[in-house]
């Protein structure tokens, strides 16, 4: 060990001569003494916190280090990361705090809880919950928290004490350990002895998809409500099972900016959100204002930045009775970069995330019986208020789609939001429920306010424009029918203990097995199926056979002339059931009212070859969700061909290209959509998102005719065109669009409408046609969300969805993104049925 140390030091000399050496003094505060016995962190990583990006594996072995060494300090691993990674918590308090911390957390619960009128809050220590660098590449969180570890643990006297005393502080070192990594690597391969602050320099633009997001290119500060990523499902389990008082999220923006703290734009809080929750973070940025102001850093707040979406970090605390605070340092992006306001250092960067850090346990030592007081009013308060109303709660589910439904389920769960089962299956608003495929949510319950978020439709805005999506309804995503009710007569008992669904298969057949299209999980079902080589067929028709009605889409298996016998079939369609959690019919007859099961209308499957488009000139977020999508949840291989390496590559073998949308019409070269061209004449299917819709119609993969918007600035100043600009953006709305069921895009859903996610202004004519317009927008569609009234009127009976034949290929094109961010799983079939049935279409 000793040896290890002198060859590190002798290293950070070796440097030192090319920079101003860092040490920790840098970050700590002055005239305050440190526990010897406590390791920095250049002893345990081997570099100056600052002087390299510290790669997680250094991170987390620090962090257990310190947490050996420390009684104020114990840690935990809540999972691991796609990349396997441990996600870290550290619960740092005072050493007799730790003795008691069970009964610290069950009081801070019951403080929300009924019945907490009693407790005196001037006795109760505040929570704290300090996050940082839920992208990967805005660094200077995760290595600030090293410096910030350290000094919780280490710092000596009267000061530290008692703010330990009076708090627990939860401190996520890493919100995205697999991004954190990933730059890391970018930034120190990058690296000169004699560090380079020209941007030019390789070292300060990543290679993509870079490091902000997660395994799967997910930009995880959007999924603190969803909740669909591993890192994000073990830090709201944090969330709930402690409910911080303020919850503090470390970011980082461009290089030229300095540093941004809460509160945001006045006038782009959530509704939802209490006014006092912006007062208070107001009066908490007094604390990050004078910290700044002491060691001369520049700084802004009530500008760019909102408290809109609730699934961003720093704006979920805010309903649930917690403050969130966003911090926005520019950012070095490598170890030293020139910028408009001078060189910009890492260190730097580093020092303002450790300081304001430190601002928000002083303003939460000092604010402590205010904010513990605002928490326990803010749940009695949206608990009288749910008392009162006539809405008492919310009927979901899907009759057809059982696991769909389950999902939506496992969101309120993760939340600990309380749902029942169905008494009976039920018709409410026209629509029927049944028992097993759906739930009821009273909002009688500890917070109402959250279920509010998830459920409601919002059309109307003080403010036009938005930093993220506008709309998120939950039902909507989930393409689930649902209803607000003024009873809860139909519910059943409580739901406890939250199991995953059943399947079965009837029988052994002779004959043919079916089941129908509409299961969440049938395109995993069919691949597997597939995959082993089996024949499977689809029916273009709806029929009924034994009792039981079957719809467009249903997937018929025969029994005769497969390459399993009749026994080994059963057993492999059991294990199919299983893995998709779908009923599986055996039949014994073929004769049935409607098309019979050897009808020509039913077509044969063929087993699907699917690649997508990757790298440079895609976007990466949507490529991730795609990926994700087939590997996380049909399990389907998909291949990720790199734009780079296509000019090499033998397309022959893929049945399905994906072009996930990116930089437009140039998002591939000539010579490749050339080739791209030359694949689907010869009998490829492509499948463009987004803007391929420009990139399709100048290489004439389709002639679209586009709707387009001819707004002319009127009376707007120079200095207000940035907000006019702004407010054309349709940065994410929900829109309704009517379904022709018969058309194979529409197969495996059971309504005639459907909830669409859009955040383009691509608007297609409708064909003269109408079978060719399988899904049109309806004449109002806005369902939730804003949109611009020139926008309004485009979109109008325009339609998102396109497919015309091209040589022996098919040409697909969606317009809006039917896979967003992991949680819109009402339409990700759409994708699945371009690919199993597009030669159908
Ligand atoms: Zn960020």
């Amino acid at each position: 060990m000793k040896k290890i140390l002198v060859i590190a030091f002798l290293a950070i000399n070796v440097i030192g001569l090319a920079q101003e050496k860092i040490t920790l003094d840098y970050y700590l505060p002055k005239n305050i003494s440190y526990d010897e016995s406590i390791p920095i962190p250049a002893e345990v990583i081997g570099h100056e916190v600052g002087e390299w990006h510290v790669t997680h594996d250094k991170l987390m072995f620090y962090m257990q280090t310190l947490a050996k060494a420390s009684n104020r300090i114990t840690i935990e691993t809540r999972g691991e990361t796609f990349e396997g990674r441990p996600i870290l918590l550290l619960t740092v308090t005072s050493a007799k705090n730790h003795q008691n911390i069970d009964q610290i957390r069950k009081d801070h619960i019951a403080l929300t809880e009924s019945g907490s009128g009693n407790m005196n809050t001037a006795e109760m220590p505040i929570v704290v919950y300090q996050g940082f660098s839920i992208h990967g590449n805005e660094p200077s969180g995760s290595n600030a928290s090293l410096a910030y570890a350290y000094y919780l643990a280490a710092a000596q006297g009267p000061e530290i004490e008692a703010k330990l005393d009076n708090m627990v502080i939860l401190l996520d070192p890493s919100f995205n350990p697999d991004g954190l990594q990933r730059f890391a690597y970018w930034a120190n391969t990058n690296r000169s002895i004699n560090l380079n602050p020209d941007k030019n320099d390789r070292e300060y633009s990543e290679v993509w998809p870079g490091g902000r997001t997660n395994h799967y290119w997910f930009d995880m500060n959007r999924d603190w409500l969803p909740v669909q990523l591993p890192e994000s499902r073990a830090r709201i389990k944090t969330f709930h099972k402690w409910l911080p008082n303020i919850l503090t999220d470390h970011h980082e923006m461009g290089t030229n900016s300095t540093f941004f703290f809460q509160p945001g734009e006045p006038t782009r809080v959530n509704p939802l959100t209490p006014k006092i929750n912006q007062e208070l973070t107001t009066e908490i940025g007094t604390y990050h204002a004078k910290a700044l102001d002491k060691i001369g850093s520049l700084y802004y707040s009530e500008e760019n930045y909102d408290d809109y979406y609730y699934g961003k970090g720093s704006t979920f605390p805010d309903v649930n009775g917690s403050i969130g605070i966003l911090f926005e340092q520019g950012s070095s992006r490598g170890h030293i970069q020139e910028s408009e306001n001078g060189i910009l250092t890492f260190p730097f960067t580093i020092r303002n995330q450790f300081t304001t850090a430190l601002s928000t346990i002083e303003a939460a030592e000092n604010m402590r019986s205010k904010i513990l007081d605002y928490q326990r009013k803010y749940y009695t308060d949206i608990k009288n208020e749910a008392a009162r109303s006539k809405t008492k709660g919310y009927v979901f589910g899907d009759s057809k789609d059982a696991s769909k439904a389950w999902h939506l389920a496992e969101i309120l769960n993760r939340h600990q939001i309380k749902f029942h089962d169905l008494a009976n299956d039920v018709t409410i608003s026209g629509k029927a429920y049944k028992k097993g495929a759906g739930y009821i949510v009273p909002i009688n319950q500890k917070n109402p306010r959250l279920i509010q978020a998830m459920f409601e439709k919002r059309t109307t805005f003080t403010d036009s424009l938005f930093y993220d999506i506008s709309a998120w309804t939950f039902p909507l995503a989930f393409n689930v029918d649902y209803a607000e009710i003024t009873s809860l007569a139909n519910a059943g008992a409580q739901i406890t203990d939250f199991k995953p669904l059943k399947s079965s298969v009837s029988g052994q057949s002779t004959y043919a097995y079916l089941f129908e299209w509409n299961e969440y999980y049938t395109p995993k079902a069919l691949n597997r199926i597939l995959e082993k080589g089996l024949r499977a067929k689809t029916a273009k028709s709806p029929f009924s056979l034994q009792g039981k009605n079957y719809d467009y889409g249903t997937i018929m298996i025969p029994v005769q002339n497969q390459k399993l016998d009749g026994k080994e079939l059963y057993d492999f369609l059991k294990e199919v059931a299983e893995e998709s959690y779908l009923n599986i019919n055996a039949v014994s007859t073929g004769l049935t009212k409607g098309i019979d099961l050897g009808s020509n209308d039913f077509d044969p499957i063929k087993k699907q070859q699917v690649a997508i488009l990757v790298g440079d000139g895609i976007r990466s977020y949507d490529a991730g969700e795609i990926w994700h999508l087939f590997d996380t949840r049909y399990q389907m291989k998909l291949t990720k061909l790199d734009t780079r390496d296509l000019s090499g590559s033998d397309l022959s073998h893929y049945t399905d290209i994906i072009v996930p949308g990116g930089w437009g019409s140039n998002m591939v070269n000539k010579s490749n959509t050339e080739k791209l061209k030359k694949w689907v004449k010869e009998g490829g299917t492509i499948i463009g998102y987004r803007n391929t819709a420009n990139w399709f119609n100048k290489y004439e993969f389709m002639k679209l005719e586009m709707k387009k918007d001819t707004l002319i600035a009127k009376n707007i100043s120079f200095e207000e065109r940035r907000d006019f600009l702004g407010a054309q953006v349709t940065g994410g709305a929900i829109f309704e669009a009517k379904l022709d069921r018969s058309h194979p895009i529409n197969f495996g859903y059971k309504n005639d409408k459907i909830s669409l996610f859009r955040n383009t202004n691509i608007y297609l004519k409708a064909d003269k046609n109408s079978y060719n317009n399988p899904i049109q927008y309806t004449n109002s569609p806005l369902q939730s969300g804003y949109i611009s009234e020139e926008n309004a009127e485009l979109i109008k009976n325009s339609v998102p969805f396109k497919v015309n034949r091209m040589g022996q290929g098919k040409v697909i094109l969606f317009t809006d993104n039917t896979n967003f961010r992991a949680f819109w799983y009402g339409t990700n079939k759409l994708l699945m049925n371009a690919i199993f049935f597009g030669e159908m279409m």
